[in-house]
């Protein structure tokens, strides 16, 4: 029998999904902050009857000031005020419709260069296990956590999982990530300070497929000052894993954290550059009053987002589900009048 794929995306929102958590409650909460500060305004704006061009420019202010980016925010306004809403009701439902198509778009594009093998498409083949995670982002951004996360998560599932402490350059996030393995009870692969990256993908791999493990997570080193350097070992990295599993990684996962706003976008493209990423993990949503770069993500990069992180602890994390994301940051529509 093919593995319980996990974190099954696409438009089966019923999906089966990980762990015992709440996940739309720990996705308010975490959300708590972007709506109370931005996207409350948006509902605010939205309750009175009549559109005015002043209704225009405050929901502009709105979307930008949450990080949804300045191009990004314009289109779906566009959008939104073609399809010649009457009534702000009418203009709070369109933009609904247009947020969340704007963040089911990577999913839907076919010709995108890199979809990922296991939390894409629901008719997507299985892989044969083992699954190959690459994980990339810069330091700080919640690497380590993500996959001390991820990995509790197929844990809750039954899955063995092995990770390789790929971040050869920082002795702290070699210990770290031991440190989680030992807390939540997966198994790492680690080399010394300095050594050889790929060297300890190929160890990570090789091992998984000899011992029958499930899902191998990769973390890599996060920095950026040389993007060629970058390149290279990444490279290098996928090359291991194609010799062992016969595929290049089945995800490469960037860690992007929400609270760096649109610098954090800077960076991304640094890795998109480097590496065919696949999805996107968002941590630190829990500590941002600007969520709105959920949407900057997948217009500006044409990336799906998978998982927000919801807090520091490993089961903070919440697979993404762009509907109800949307309708947590909105709220409930207002009643209708009498
Ligand atoms: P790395 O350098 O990218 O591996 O980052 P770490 O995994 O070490 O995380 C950096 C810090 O961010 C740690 O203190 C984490 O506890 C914290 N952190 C990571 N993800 C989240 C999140 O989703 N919410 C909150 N509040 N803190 C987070």
């Amino acid at each position: 029998m093919s593995p319980l794929r996990l974190f099954r995306r696409g438009n089966d929102s019923d999906a089966e999904q990980p762990g015992d958590g709440d996940f739309e409650a720990s996705t308010g909460r975490a959300l708590e902050r972007t709506r109370s500060s931005w996207f409350g305004r948006v509902a605010g704006l939205l309750s009175g009857g009549d559109i005015t061009e002043q209704l225009w420019e405050s929901l502009e202010e709105v979307l930008i000031g949450a990080d949804t980016g300045v191009t990004t925010t314009m289109e779906v306004l566009e959008r939104v005020r073609a399809a010649d809403p009457k009534r702000a009701e009418d203009v709070r439902a369109l933009l609904r419709a247009e947020l969340i198509a704007l963040l089911r778009a990577p999913d839907l594009d076919s010709g995108r260069a890199s979809a990922g093998r296991l939390w894409g498409a629901p008719d997507a083949e299985p892989v044969r296990p083992p699954e190959v995670v690459l994980v990339v982002g810069v330091n700080g951004s919640g690497k380590t956590t993500a996959i001390a996360r991820l990995a509790y998560a197929y844990q809750q599932q039954g899955q063995r999982v092995i990770c390789a402490a790929g971040d050869t350059f920082r002795a702290a996030a070699i210990e770290q990530l031991q440190q989680w393995g030992e807390r939540i009870g997966f198994d790492v692969i680690a080399h010394r300070q300095g050594a050889d990256p790929a060297a300890v993908a190929f160890d990570a791999v090789q091992a998984a497929t000899a011992r029958g493990y499930d899902v191998v997570f990769i973390d890599t080193a996060g920095r950026l000052q040389n993007k060629q350097h970058l390149m290279d070992e990444l490279a290098k990295i996928r090359r291991v894993i194609e010799r062992h599993v016969d595929r290049g990684p089945d995800e490469v996962l960037l860690v992007l954290d929400a609270t760096t706003g649109q610098n954090g976008l800077s960076q991304a493209s640094a890795f998109t550059e480097s590496v065919d990423v696949t999805a996107v993990m968002l941590t630190k949503l829990d500590g941002t009053a600007k969520g709105g770069i959920v949407f900057a993500i997948a217009s500006e990069f044409g990336l799906p987002v998978r998982f927000v992180g919801t807090g520091g602890g490993e089961a903070d994390l919440a697979p993404f589900d762009p509907e109800r994301f949307v309708d947590a940051l909105l709220g409930e529509p207002a009643p209708a009048e009498a």
